[in-house]
C-alpha cells in the first residue's frame, strides 16, 4: 500500500485551476491508501515576498478551501507545515548530505534566482525542505505536476545519499516516485496564460453564481468565431475545456456539435457551462459555509492533523538521530 504526501502553497482560496489540477485528485487519493498526508506548506511560502497579515489570512482560506473541496480529516492527515517542527529539523539533516551543485542545477532555482538581485538561501535549499516534507512520513508516492518532477528526483537522490551513509544495509528512507495523474491544464479566462491568481484570470472555488457569471460572460472563446453564424472549433476554445471539466459527457458532445455547426451563440454555450459548474460548486460552497459557521473548526482540524503528523515525524527523527550518532 502506498503512502502519499503532497503540499500546496497557502495562496488563499483555491481557484478552479488548483481544484481541477490537484485537489480533486487528492480527494480521490485519500481513499484506500495506507496513509495520506496533505500539507499547507507555509514555510515554503516564506521564500517569496509577503505581508504578515496577508499570509495569516491566506493560510486560513486555503485550509477552508481544502476542507470544502472534500479533504476529510477522518481519511487524511491535513496540517500546516509550520506546526510540525520536524520538517525543518530533517531539512537541516538533509542539508548535510546534499551537494551544493545539485541545488544550483535545479531549473526552478536558476529561473527564480536569475530574476533577483540578492538571492536568499531559502530559495536554494527549498527542494531540501521538500525532500524532508516527503521523507519525514516515508511517503512512497507524491502527486506532482511536471514542473516538480526534478525536485522529486532530488528527493530520491537525497534519500539514497542518506541511506548509503547511515543505513547501508537496510534503506531507511524510501525513494518516492511521482504520481503523474492526468493533469488538466486550465487556461485563464483571458485564454492567454495558465490560470493564475497573480494574472487575475481565475474563478475562485467559492465564488457565487453571480460572480462566476460576471467572469464567464466576457471570457475569451474561439477567436475565429466572430459572428454567431461562424462555425467554431471547440478544441481551441477555453470554454470547451471548462465544459470537459464540469459538464456531463452527453453535454460535451452537444456543445461541440452546436459549436462546429454554428447552431448557437457563445453566450448560450456559457450559460450551459455555468449550470454545469453550479452542480459541482454548490456542494463545495455549502460545505465552506458550514465550516466557517464554527470559527474554531478549522483551527481544531488543523491542530488535530498536526498532532497526528508530529507523532509520525517524531518517530522518524528519533530513528534518524539514533542512526546518526545523535543519541546516547
Ligand atoms: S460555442 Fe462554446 S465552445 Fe464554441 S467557441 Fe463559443 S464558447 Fe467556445
Amino acid at each position: 500500500m502506498s503512502r502519499i504526501f503532497s503540499g500546496i502553497q497557502p495562496s488563499g482560496e483555491l481557484h478552479i485551476g488548483n481544484y481541477l489540477g490537484a485537489v480533486q485528485n487528492w480527494v480521490r487519493l485519500q481513499e484506500g491508501r495506507e496513509a495520506t498526508y496533505f500539507c499547507v506548506v507555509d514555510l515554503h511560502a516564506l521564500t517569496g515576498n509577503y505581508e504578515v497579515a496577508d499570509l495569516r489570512r491566506r493560510r486560513h482560506e486555503m485550509a477552508v478551501s481544502l476542507l470544502a473541496a472534500g479533504l476529510d480529516p477522518e481519511r487524511c492527515t491535513l496540517f500546516f507545515q509550520s506546526a510540525v517542527p520536524q520538517h525543518t529539523e530533517l531539512a537541516w539533516i538533509f542539508n548535510t548530505v546534499t551537494p551544493l551543485g545539485e541545488l544550483e542545477r535545479q531549473t526552478q532555482y536558476k529561473d527564480k534566482s536569475s530574476r533577483q538581485e540578492s538571492v536568499i538561501t531559502g530559495l536554494l535549499t527549498y527542494p531540501v525542505l521538500q525532500a524532508a516534507d516527503i521523507l519525514l512520513y516515508h511517503a512512497t508516492r507524491v502527486p506532482v505536476g511536471e514542473d516538480q518532477v526534478q525536485h522529486l528526483e532530488l528527493s530520491r537522490e537525497i534519500s539514497r545519499r542518506w541511506n548509503a551513509r547511515f543505513a547501508p544495509d537496510m534503506p531507511f528512507f524510501p525513494e518516492p516516485q511521482p504520481l503523474l495523474t492526468p493533469v488538466r491544464r486550465l487556461m485563464g479566462l483571458d485564454g492567454q496564460a495558465k490560470m493564475s491568481k497573480s494574472l487575475g484570470n481565475t474563478i475562485g472555488l467559492l465564488e457565487s453564481r453571480e460572480q462566476i457569471w460576471e467572469k464567464l460572460r466576457p471570457a475569451m472563446t474561439d477567436p475565429a468565431r466572430v459572428r454567431r453564424t461562424d462555425p467554431g472549433n471547440p478544441e481551441v476554445c477555453n470554454i470547451y475545456s471548462l465544459h470537459k471539466a464540469f459538464s456531463a459527457p452527453e453535454t460535451q458532445v452537444m456543445v461541440a456539435d452546436n459549436c462546429r455547426g454554428a447552431k448557437w451563440g457563445c453566450i448560450e454555450c456559457k450559460k450551459v457551462l455555468a449550470e454545469s459548474m453550479e452542480e459541482v460548486l454548490v456542494p463545495i460552497r455549502r460545505r465552506a459555509a458550514e465550516i466557517t459557521a464554527t470559527p474554531s473548526y478549522v483551527t481544531d482540524v488543523m491542530e488535530d492533523g498536526a498532532q497526528h503528523a508530529r507523532t509520525t515525524a517524531q518517530e522518524t527523527m528519533h530513528q534518524v538521530y539514533e542512526r546518526m550518532g545523535l543519541t546516547d
